[in-house]
């Protein structure tokens, strides 16, 4: 049964199926709801609408209308900061409800949706400022002309989301799109739509202009696709898997539209031997364990040089099997569950075929029962070792809290084995030598790097990929911002 637990929660999902918002109304859907479950108990915790092709179309026609009247693509930037900021209180109003459907449909733990959605308001609040000083160049190359670049927004953006961080990623979006002037149209996981639905009410509420944000679900195949290839789309923004990623890369291509895609990861966090142990133990646990493992950016292999390897490996394992696993509503939960019991299964096949290989469990392994929800997509946070760098749980992404820990000789071996991936995502360095630090990050393959820390996050930092981890666009930052634009230059003649 529904587990809600804050009655404007129960209320909002207490529709049956829950709308779906297009041009400032909501939607029933044309095609057959689709099951939300919360993943603590394998139970639906409502159904939402779901959309078919003329959905997808009467959301690109209203998305462009709406930038066509310009009441927000043409807005001043002052007055779309301001809107934006209104939306923001109600998000801030209303934070509680969203850390609720988050961890509702995700199954984590209540205080990391908590930090997740201060992390989506920071963000708008980052964008309503960053509306403000969007510039143009004068450059001056001819006494005979006048010449400068204005920027202007694309037109209308599909956002597509992925299930793990679905508010923020919604928001790393939605929040440059819109600051830019665009119109946007979300197409959030199928089976994790709620809290982008749940933005759209407070859009609403905050009586900002129709068509400009819209929401709509379905599978990503068949709405997803449609919506990118629509001839109205003029940019897309998508965040999921790599071979989803490239295939719709593809697709875009085709029609030369902007795309920007954020993919999968391996990341490799390296702990020198002159690291700060006490530091780094917490710090690499973290750096897999954090989301449940389900993050792009999770340091999942870590790289420890011979003289700190054993000490490392006992510590980060009992960090692993001192986390509280439990209720991912429960104020006391560290570790909640995995998205779906197959994702679940998934990620404890990948285990078992690491340890028929030769690989040893330090910590984890296992299914975790959680009292009181036998069918929750529970698992204990898992280290393994002895697992050859070319294995393929060293090689491909888990997406999972599953860590592997491999044995290094010395800096260069370190930094060989890192960047010998298809992947390029993030990573990490732990020394006490602030300057070999720097230097190992940057021969490091990655678009983001840690040192001495691990996830940290900002909006005003650049996050994004190299490799097969994402094109070249960056989210978040004055980078997001840009790439959601165009530049025209003008040249006026003098004479
Ligand atoms: P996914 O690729 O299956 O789906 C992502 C989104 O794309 C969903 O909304 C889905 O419905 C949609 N989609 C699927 N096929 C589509 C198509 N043909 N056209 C258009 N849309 C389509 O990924 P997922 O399983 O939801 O998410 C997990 C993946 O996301 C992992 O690989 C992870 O590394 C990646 N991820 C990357 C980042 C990053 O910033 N690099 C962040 C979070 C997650």
């Amino acid at each position: 049964m529904n587990r809600a637990r804050i009655s404007a929660v129960q209320q909002f999902c207490s529709n049956d199926p829950v709308p779906y918002f297009i041009d400032g109304e909501w939607s029933t859907g044309t095609e057959a709801p689709i099951a939300v479950i919360d993943p603590a108990n394998d139970l639906p915790v409502c159904t939402v609408a779901c959309a078919g092709a003329d959905e997808v179309d009467r959301a690109v026609v209203a998305a462009r209308r709406a930038f066509d009247q310009g009441l927000w693509s043409q807005a001043r930037p002052d007055e779309r900061s301001l809107h934006l900021n209104r939306w923001a209180d109600l998000v801030d109003r209303d934070r509680e409800i969203l850390a609720e459907l988050e961890t509702l449909q995700t199954g984590k733990p209540i205080r990391e949706s908590r930090g997740d959605v201060a992390r989506a308001l920071d963000g708008i609040r980052f964008y309503a400022a960053s509306a403000r000083n969007i510039r143009g160049e004068v450059i001056d190359v001819s006494s005979r002309h006048h010449s400068y670049v204005i920027s202007r927004p694309l037109g209308v953006v599909a956002a597509i989301v992925p299930w793990n961080v679905p508010i923020v990623l919604t928001v790393s979006k939605v929040a440059p799109a819109l600051a830019a002037g665009n119109s946007v149209i979300v197409k959030p996981s199928q089976t994790t739509p709620l809290t982008a639905l749940y933005l759209a009410r407070l859009w609403q509420e905050a009586d900002l202009p129709a068509g400009v944000y819209n929401v709509i679900n379905g599978p990503g195949r068949s709405v997803g696709e449609a919506l990118c290839l629509h001839p109205g789309v003029t940019g897309i923004t998508f965040t999921g898997g790599t071979d989803t990623g490239l295939h719709l890369g593809e697709l875009a291509a085709r029609q030369n539209k902007r795309v920007m895609l954020e993919l999968g990861g391996k990341s490799p966090n390296i702990v020198l031997r002159d690291a700060d142990i006490d530091r780094a133990i917490p710090g690499s646990a973290n750096a897999i364990f954090y989301g449940q493992g389900q993050i792009c950016a999770a340091g999942s292999r870590l790289l420890a040089e011979a003289p700190i390897y054993d000490r490392l490996v006992e510590g980060v394992s009992a960090f692993a099997a001192s986390m509280k696993i439990g209720d991912p509503l429960d104020e006391a939960t560290e570790f909640g569950c995995l998205t779906s019991i197959s994702h679940r299964d998934e990620v404890m096949g990948w285990v078992r075929r690491a340890i028929d290989d030769g690989a040893s469990v330090a910590a984890g392994a296992r299914n975790a029962v959680v009292p009181g929800l036998p069918d929750g997509a529970f698992m204990e946070p898992t280290v393994l070792v002895d697992v050859p760098p070319t294995a393929p749980i060293s090689c491909e992404e888990v997406f999972g809290p599953v860590l592997v820990v491999q044995r290094v000789d010395d800096i260069e071996q370190a930094i060989a084995w890192a960047n010998d991936s298809q992947f390029g995502l993030s990573a990490g360095v732990w020394s006490r030598d602030s300057a070999r630090a720097r230097q190992v990050a940057s021969r490091l393959e990655a678009g983001v790097v840690w040192i001495n820390d691990y996830g940290v996050f900002n909006p005003a930092m650049p996050f994004g990929g190299v490799k097969l981890s994402g094109s070249s666009h960056r989210e978040w930052s004055h980078l997001a911002l840009d790439a959601f634009m165009e530049h025209m230059s003008i040249w006026e003649s003098n004479a």
